[in-house]
């Protein structure tokens, strides 16, 4: 595993933007992470500011972040969404929540998540989506 440029002290030049020259780099990443479907629906406020035009949570997947881009999600709340207990200090995983609403509309969401929470789900059986 190659280290990070941020642990390097090197500025991060590449470019992951849709047409930058590093997206097929991030693509792969976060496609290659596991993905899994939460049994219950998210511990953790995931509708926040959507208010209630979206419709029902419908599902909710996880996904790992891969650990060379995992600083680059903003996380919001340090609960885990699994079982809405708090991450700190315990064994922990950045990854990414998925809820997918009656309307139709699906998104990421940066999340801290129990390793043994994230290993107790099952897999998602599809790709893990990719952010951005
Ligand atoms: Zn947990």
């Amino acid at each position: 595993m190659n280290r990070s440029a941020e642990e390097n002290g090197v500025v991060d030049e590449k470019d992951y933007s849709l047409d930058g020259k590093d997206r097929a780099e991030w693509d792969q990443a976060w496609a290659s992470m596991p993905h899994r479907r939460l049994l219950a629906p998210p511990k953790i406020d995931v509708a926040g500011s959507l208010g209630s035009g979206c419709g029902e949570l419908v599902s909710t997947t996880i996904s790992e972040d891969p650990p060379q881009f995992s600083s680059k999600a903003w996380r919001p709340s340090e609960n885990c969404p699994v079982c809405g207990v708090s991450t700190v200090g315990m064994q922990r995983l950045p990854a990414s929540l998925h809820p997918t609403f009656a309307g139709g509309l699906s998104y990421g969401l940066g999340v801290w998540v129990h390793r043994s929470c994230f290993d107790g789900c099952p897999e998602a059986g599809e790709p893990s989506p990719i952010p951005w």
